[in-house]
């Protein structure tokens, strides 16, 4: 597949572009055999309560050991995991998997308020089966509903009709809080917020980045200021994630956030962390 004068460049662009191909071809085959296999895993990251730094919860995260690749991270196979449907019982896995964890950290000495949010893609909101499939998983394992939070990003929800809302609605009603993940980078229509189901807003990473700068990015603060009061004057709290610096951290603080997640506090880690670091004072807090 020769290319005009000057190819070498783009040669190597499509030799790269085949290799990504090849990759993604062979990690959509593998991916129903992985599960059938156990190769999925799950870290936890702790959602910390940012006036006290104590441990609130933790979101799930899958990650993939692959035999070959190592361990791939949710970027490299959601995608995929998306578009051949195997996002369903993938889906299923994790909620059922991080449903019993945090079933388990409760039943621990000085767990019992801990929480687990866990991820829904897409496919897995217009998918029949997720209300009675989440009923099912939080009645074998004994969590309280309250205890689940189901993460959905604003993209997802964008222009949703009520069909779309109901099955999330009758969740809300049930007691499982709903967050709307990534928010403030879609096209967030405010108004839109009333009708949806949702308890949690999850400011999403690029208005953390912005509180870096010293001082904050004016415009930034400005943004976070207002998400905060109309979220607060709705009744929803607000997360924030990626905050990985205590200037980030007491920042956000003081413009009222009210949980926190980010590498500051605790990467994503092993199951028992999160129960370890819910009886400890290891969690920062910015002065
Ligand atoms: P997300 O739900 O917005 O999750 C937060 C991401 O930010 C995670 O990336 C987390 O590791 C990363 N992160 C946390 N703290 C920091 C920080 O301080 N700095 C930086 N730079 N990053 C931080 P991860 O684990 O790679 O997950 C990426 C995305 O994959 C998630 O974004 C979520 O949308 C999706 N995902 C993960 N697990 C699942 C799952 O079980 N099901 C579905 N459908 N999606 C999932
Ligand atoms: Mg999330
Ligand atoms: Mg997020
Ligand atoms: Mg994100």
């Amino acid at each position: 597949r020769a290319k005009a004068a000057g190819g070498n460049r783009f040669e190597f662009a499509d030799a790269e572009a085949d290799a990504r191909a090849i990759t993604r071809h062979g990690l959509t085959n593998a991916l129903p055999a992985a599960l059938e296999r156990g190769e999925f895993f799950i870290e936890y990251q702790p959602l910390v309560h940012m006036h006290d730094g104590s441990v609130h919860g933790a979101e799930a995260l899958v990650r993939w050991s692959h035999p070959q690749y190592g361990v791939l991270g949710p970027d490299r196979f959601i995608p995929l995991a998306e578009r051949t449907g195997l996002i369903v019982p993938l889906g299923r896995w994790v909620l059922e998997e991080s449903v019993r964890q945090a079933r388990n950290w409760q039943r621990q000495h000085g767990g019992a308020t801990l929480r687990v949010n866990v991820n829904l893609s897409p496919t897995q909101l217009h998918h029949p089966g997720l209300v009675a499939d989440t009923v099912r998983v939080l009645e074998s394992s004994g969590l309280a509903p309250g205890s689940l939070c189901l993460e959905v990003t604003e993209s997802a929800l964008i222009g949703a009709d009520d069909e779309l809302l109901e099955p999330l609605r009758r969740l809300a009603a049930l007691g499982v809080d709903i967050a709307l993940d990534d928010f403030g980078t879609g096209y967030s229509n405010l108004a839109n917020l009333r009708r949806l189901p949702v308890s949690v807003l999850k400011l999403d990473r690029s208005f953390t980045q912005g509180m870096q700068q010293q001082p904050a990015n004016p415009v930034d603060v400005k943004i976070v200021e207002g998400i905060v009061a109309l979220a607060h004057s709705l009744e929803l709290a607000v997360t924030v994630e990626g905050v990985e610096t205590g200037a980030q951290a007491a920042q956000l603080r003081a413009l009222g956030c009210d949980t926190a997640q980010g590498w500051y506090y605790a990467r994503p880690g092993a199951p028992d962390r999160i129960h370890a670091l819910s009886l400890s004072d290891a969690v920062p807090t910015p002065s």
